[in-house]
């Protein structure tokens, strides 16, 4: 049987190196837990960036996703097909929106919510063609398209992909002046946000600031665009982050757990108003609402309610960070979170202890990986139980001696 070294050097040989995995090669997983090529067992404290929300391999979508694998997969949208209107039914019930728009990954309901916004804009709004502006955050973490690094305040993620894409204003994340002096532009179609920020270091901003944020751009008849990819489908402790504030976004979208971690599946919700000036032909996706991803998506959205798993991340939620809090490691300068999206900044005066740290955590059976240098994302499945999170808990008090040297 090969090793981790073999399949670690594969991809090295012949894969593009535009990530920089922790050194662990996974052969198989079930709810919160991975196991290596060699056998070992480790706690997921990532979830596939959030993807794996209802627990790796979960049985009801797994059942769902070969039932219908073996009956029909894609049609495309040249024809209807029987399950695309059903999840359409569900997820706008579910939810509370008039329409869905189906794609496939996060960046593309981005890209989706960006040209609904601009289309609104110029028919609706009246705005001037080619003239819609939308206003987005510093630190941003959107996807990785052309446009959407445009956008982005990383050089890490923007530089040397230019030309950029113009059309959007960039305002402080949770800074209700910065973003009430950019809406006062008549040419301001829609404001994007991450309910908190993800890929930053999960940033929360301050109470009220999506409910002042999105009244504001109510009063300036602007669209509030929410990028719930990351923060959606129970992670934060409700089915929706902006659920914590009783803010309906007008555009919403969605990815990543929406499959369970199956395979891509995204959405863009929003009203008749804002959805129906698209056309036919004006914009889609080969993948997008096939049968296949409706029925892997509903069954996503089944076990979220049907499981509690938004419960289960309060609670979980709190017992992690309590327990992080008790450990009183000098090492660690601040914890935070909501639900089960979690983050520790590690204090060090070693750049690289984040990710020494990262490596310990591995060696010890839980793996995490650094986000923007020193802060680590502690993000389990939802359905990770108590007894679990106190066992990552050892983990994690154990592990971080190793920034003692
Ligand atoms: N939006 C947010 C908030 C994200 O966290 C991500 C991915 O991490 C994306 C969009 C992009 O999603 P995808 O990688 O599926 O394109």
């Amino acid at each position: 049987m090969q090793n981790s070294t073999y399949f670690i050097d594969l991809e090295s040989r012949y894969g593009a190196h535009n990530y920089h995995p922790i050194p662990v090669v996974i052969a198989r997983a079930r709810g919160a837990e991975m196991w290596d090529v060699e056998g070992r067992k480790y706690f997921d404290f990532l979830s596939g960036y959030s993807a794996v929300n209802q627990g790796h391999c979960h049985p009801h979508i797994i059942k769902a996703l070969t039932e219908q694998a073996s009956t029909l997969t894609l049609t495309s949208r040249a024809f209807y097909n029987d399950r695309l209107g059903e999840f359409e039914r569900y997820i706008t019930g579910l939810l509370g929106y008039d329409k869905l728009l189906p794609m496939n990954t996060g960046a593309e309901a981005v890209e989706t919510g960006i040209k609904l916004a601009r289309r609104w804009a110029y028919d609706v709004k009246g705005i001037a063609e080619n003239k819609a502006r939308i206003i987005v955050c510093t630190e941003n973490f959107h996807g990785r398209t052309s446009t959407i690094i445009s956008f982005s305040t990383d050089p890490s993620s923007q530089a040397k992909f230019g030309p950029y894409m113009p059309g959007f204003d960039i305002v402080p994340y949770n800074d209700l002046d910065g973003l009430a002096k950019a809406l006062d532009n008549k040419d301001v179609a829609a404001f994007l946000v991450e309910p908190i920020q993800g890929e930053a270091g999960i940033v929360i901003p301050d109470k009220g600031y999506l409910s002042k944020a999105k009244q504001l751009c109510e009063e300036a008849n602007v669209l509030f665009i929410a990028d719930e990819i990351q923060t959606g489908l129970c992670r934060t402790g409700r089915m929706l982050c902006c659920d914590h504030e009783n803010v309906k976004p007008d555009i919403l979208l969605l990815g990543k757990a929406l499959s369970g971690g199956t395979f891509p599946v995204s959405a863009v919700l929003s009203s008749d108003e804002i959805m129906l000036t698209i056309k036919p032909g004006e914009h889609g996706s080969t993948f997008g609402g096939s049968p296949l991803a409706s029925v892997v998506a509903m069954a996503s959205l089944q076990v979220l309610v049907a499981e509690n798993l938004a419960e289960n991340a309060v609670n979980m939620g709190i017992l992690l960070r309590k327990g992080l809090e008790e450990i009183k490691s000098p090492y660690i300068s601040e914890i935070r979170g909501m639900g089960l999206m979690n983050a520790i900044v590690v204090d060090h005066t070693d750049p690289q202890a984040a990710w020494r740290l990262c490596e310990t955590f591995m060696q010890n059976g839980l793996l995490a990986k650094p986000t923007h240098g020193d802060k680590i994302r502690l993000a389990p499945p939802l359905v990770i139980t108590a007894e679990q999170v106190k066992m990552a808990l050892d983990i994690i008090r154990k592990s971080l001696h190793c920034l003692a040297q």
